[in-house]
C-alpha cells in the first residue's frame, strides 16, 4: 500500500516520531531500509526501525503486514533482499554481511513457545545458553537464576506437559533471557493465552524484562496491547511503518489517518481549519498541529458525551450541536451511541449507561477530548 500526502497527519513525519531515540548512540537495535519479497508480495518495503538499550517497543498491525516477516529477519530466521541490520553494535545483515541466527545476540520467544516436551524446564531454559556455556558448570546457576527472575524456581525438573499455559510462557521467556541476548523478540507471546490471563501475563512479562533491563521488540494485533506494553509503539500497515512514537502520541495524534482507525475507534466530522484552531459543527477546537483549509477533524466516542434536549429542541448548553441518536451499543462499562448531526454527519458517543439516551430521541452532542485534537486535509 502506498500512503497519499494528503493522508499524512498535517504537520507530524511518518515514520520518525518524536522520540529522542530517534538516531541515539545508545541504539541496540537498528533496522535500515530493509526490503523483502515473497514472490508476489512485498511483505518489508523499506522498513527503519531503531530501539534504544532497555526499550519496549511495540510493533502492531494487521495481519499479514509483516510483522513476523521483520522479526524473523532480525533473528536471522530469514534472509532479506536490501537493506541492513545491526544488533549489539554489529551489522548482522547487509550487504556481504550474514550472520547466522545462533551467533546473533537476539533472543525469541516466539507465539507457540517452541519448549521442546521431551527436555525438563531447566533443560529447555539450558538450551537457550551458547553451546561452550551450556557444557560449563555454570549454567546451573544462570539457569537458577533466570529461573528466579520468572518467578519459576522450583519448577526445574517439570516437563511442559506439567505446566499451565502461562507457566510455559514463563519458561520460554527464562530461555530468551538465559543467554543476555542484546535484544528479545517477541512475536505475538500471549496469543495462546485466554484474555483474563493475558493480563496478567503480559504484566509480569513485562516486570520481568523491565527487571533485566532487555531491550525488546513486540509484536501484537492487538492494539491496546501495543499501548498498554510499549515505550513505543510502531504502527505497521502493508510492509511499512506509519508511525513510530510513544503511546500517547499514537493515540491522541496519529499521523495519519490509518493510524488513527487503527489503534482505536475514530470518527471525523468536518472543519475549517485557520491555524491552531479550527470551525466544526460541534464548535471551535484546538488543533495538535497547526493547518489550513478542509480538513477532517478526529474524535473518539470516548471524546464526545452528550446531553438530552426538550421537546422544543431547547438546550441548556451554547457549545456543541443538536443530533438524534441512531443506535445505541451496550458495552458493559460504556455504552455506544451512534449520534446523526442536524447538518447529517455522523459521530460515536461512549457515555456510563447512567447517561444514555434511547434511540429516536435528541441530545446536545458536545466534544470533550481534553486535549488538542486531531486534523487531517480534507481528500
Ligand atoms: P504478520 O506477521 O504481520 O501477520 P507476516 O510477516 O507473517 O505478517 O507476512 C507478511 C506477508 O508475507 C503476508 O502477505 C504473508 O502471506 C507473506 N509471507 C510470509 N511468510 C511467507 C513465506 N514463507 N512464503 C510466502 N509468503 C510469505
Amino acid at each position: 500500500m502506498t500512503r497519499s500526502a494528503e493522508d499524512l497527519a498535517l504537520t507530524q513525519s511518518p515514520s520518525v516520531g518524536s522520540h529522542p531515540s530517534a538516531g541515539s548512540a545508545d541504539d541496540v537495535l537498528v533496522v535500515e531500509s530493509v526490503r523483502k519479497r515473497y514472490g508476489d508480495v512485498l511483505a518489508l518495503d523499506g522498513v527503519s526501525l531503531r530501539v534504544q538499550r532497555g526499550e519496549l517497543l511495540s510493533i502492531v498491525g494487521p495481519s499479514g503486514c509483516g510483522k513476523s516477516t521483520l522479526l524473523r529477519a532480525i533473528a536471522g530466521l530469514t534472509t532479506i533482499d536490501a537493506g541492513r541490520i545491526t544488533a549489539g553494535g554489529r551489522v548482522v545483515v547487509g550487504p556481504g554481511v550474514w550472520v547466522p541466527p545462533e551467533r546473533r545476540a537476539v533472543g525469541v520467544v516466539f507465539q507457540d513457545l517452541a519448549l521442546f516436551p521431551h527436555l525438563s524446564v531447566a533443560d529447555n531454559v539450558a538450551f537457550g545458553l551458547p553451546r561452550p556455556r551450556r557444557a560449563a558448570s555454570g549454567n546451573r546457576q544462570r539457569v537458577a537464576e533466570v529461573l528466579d527472575l520468572v518467578g519459576m524456581t522450583g519448577f526445574a525438573e517439570r516437563y511442559p506437559h506439567e505446566l499451565s499455559g502461562g507457566e510455559q510462557q514463563r519458561v520460554a521467556l527464562a530461555r530468551a533471557l538465559a543467554p543476555e541476548p542484546d535484544v528479545i523478540l517477541l512475536d505475538e507471546p500471549f496469543s495462546h493465552l485466554d484474555r483474563n490471563l493475558r493480563v496478567q501475563v503480559r504484566e509480569h512479562t513485562v516486570q520481568v524484562l523491565r527487571a533485566a533491563g532487555a531491550t525488546c521488540v513486540f509484536v501484537t494485533h492487538d492494539q491496546e496491547e501495543a499501548l498498554a506494553v510499549g515505550d513505543r509503539v510502531a504502527v505497521a500497515s502493508a510492509g511499512h511503518f506509519e508511525q513510530v512514537d510513544v503511546p500517547e502520541h499514537v493515540f491522541h495524534n496519529p499521523a495519519t489517518r490509518f493510524v488513527a482507525t487503527f489503534v482505536g475507534e475514530a470518527d471525523f466530522v468536518t472543519g475549517h481549519a485557520d491555524g491552531a484552531h479550527a470551525a466544526t459543527p460541534l464548535g471551535p477546537v484546538t488543533l495538535a498541529s497547526p493547518a489550513q483549509g478542509a480538513v477532517d477533524v478526529m474524535f473518539r466516542p470516548h471524546e464526545v458525551t452528550f446531553e438530552p434536549v426538550d421537546a422544543d429542541d431547547r438546550q441548556a448548553r451554547r457549545d456543541g450541536a443538536n443530533a438524534v441518536v441512531r443506535k445505541v451499543e451496550f458495552r458493559g462499562a460504556t455504552v455506544l451511541h451512534e449520534l446523526q448531526l442536524d447538518d447529517g454527519e455522523t459521530l460515536r458517543a461512549s457515555v456510563p449507561h447512567t447517561r444514555s439516551a434511547p434511540v429516536g430521541s435528541r441530545v446536545r452532542v458536545v466534544p470533550d477530548p481534553g486535549h488538542p485534537v486531531a486534523a487531517f486535509r480534507r481528500v
